[in-house]
């Protein structure tokens, strides 16, 4: 039986920040440029700042369905992200 389990692994922020798609509803969003609407199934890159995307990650729970769309991307987890972009900016406050 195969499922899904979510693993840790290192990443550099930055680098993740600049390829990453970010899954909708119904279209994606480019969170380099904030571009809105790419179709996430077939986009290779961003049509607005040509950013390759290399990372996935998801507002709703259509994981699988998004993973198998989309094998040649690394699945990240979009609340981990968020956590940890998060707690970057904070950091960043509190030392300017
Ligand atoms: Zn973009």
């Amino acid at each position: 039986m195969i499922e899904l389990l979510r693993v840790w692994k290192e990443f550099d922020i930055d680098e993740v920040s600049k390829h990453l798609l970010i899954v909708g509803e119904s279209a994606g969003d480019c969170s380099n440029c904030r571009e809105l609407g790419i179709n996430y199934l077939a986009a290779k890159s961003c049509p607005k700042c040509g950013n390759d995307f290399k990372y996935v990650a998801s507002r709703t729970h259509e994981t699988r369905k998004i993973k198998n769309k989309r094998p040649d991307l690394i699945f990240i987890d979009l609340e981990d992200y968020k956590k940890v972009t998060g707690r970057i900016k904070a950091k960043d406050l509190f030392h300017n």
